[in-house]
């Protein structure tokens, strides 16, 4: 839930699978195959991304459940999303960081650009295990930020080339398919460009799950949850980095097949 700078707008880190994705995937139903390959290629490609869209669902759907369940478990030492955050920040010896509330439903993210911990209003106000877990997890990106965690760094110099990609990526891999028999090397750059955005994927999972540890790390040590409850606060974050593993299992299986049909269409040369 670390938010950067992307197709010049800020947006989420914490995204599902990209629905374009699955509108490039039919469209490359219509490529000019051989029909055999045509039938295998438009068989697996639709199979592994309904097989991903359902998976994707599910989590984000058990995700949800669970956020609105452990929303419900008031915390017994009583503290607000917004007094975690603060908490946590000073502990780390954090003092630049601003903890501010932001409009919108699981809009929770730190900025660090602007050095802030952005809450939503139920987490910023809310007083439940659910906004504790959350507004720790945000925090634990604010330490990540202090302390020079080399796999934020590392996904903070790739945003640049990810923001390039994410903006033609689906052409040319649309253009690189169309034109596929007669310049075969835009479909090879459309795949190192969507190679990018599944480095970018996969380099995310380490660092949402070392945010999640180090919440969890401080929650417990700092006694703000009781034993019970920072089981459930595991559980909740333990549920969100699932999505960024789903999201980066698509994106590693999407890219498969482009390599593959790259490779067919070499074959037949
Ligand atoms: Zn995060």
């Amino acid at each position: 839930m670390l938010w950067y700078k992307f197709s010049g707008k800020a947006s989420k880190c914490h995204h599902f699978i990209s629905k374009s994705y699955f509108f490039s995937v039919g469209f490359e139903v219509v490529i000019n195959l051989p029909p055999f390959w045509k039938r295998f290629l438009m068989n697996s490609i639709l199979l592994v991304s309904l097989i991903f869209l359902a998976i994707s669902f599910l989590v984000s759907s058990a995700l949800k459940g669970k956020f609105t369940r452990y929303a419900q478990i008031p915390l017994a030492k009583g503290l607000s999303g917004k007094e975690i955050a603060e908490k946590m920040l000073r502990r780390n010896g954090i003092y630049d960081v601003q903890v501010i509330s932001v409009n919108g439903y699981l809009s929770d993210h730190y900025d660090p650009f602007k050095k802030t911990v952005n809450l939503s209003p139920d987490v910023f106000n809310g007083r439940s295990i659910a906004s504790a877990a959350v507004a720790a997890h945000e925090c634990g990106h604010a330490v990540q930020h202090a302390t020079a965690y080399s796999w934020l760094i590392l996904r903070s110099r790739l945003i640049p080339f990810v923001q390039f990609s994410s903006n033609i990526v689906q052409w040319v891999l649309l253009a690189g398919i169309l034109m596929i028999n007669i310049f075969p090397g835009l479909l090879l750059a459309g795949i190192i460009l969507f190679a990018l955005t599944t480095i970018f994927s996969v380099v995310t999972l380490p660092v949402e799950y070392d945010a999640s540890n180090r919440a969890l790390d401080w929650l417990e040590t700092d006694n703000v949850t009781l034993p019970q409850e920072h089981d459930k606060a595991k559980d909740a974050l333990k549920w969100a980095a699932l999505t960024y593993v789903v999201a980066a299992l698509a994106s590693i299986a999407t890219l498969l097949q482009y390599i593959l049909i790259f490779s067919n269409s070499r074959d037949r040369r």
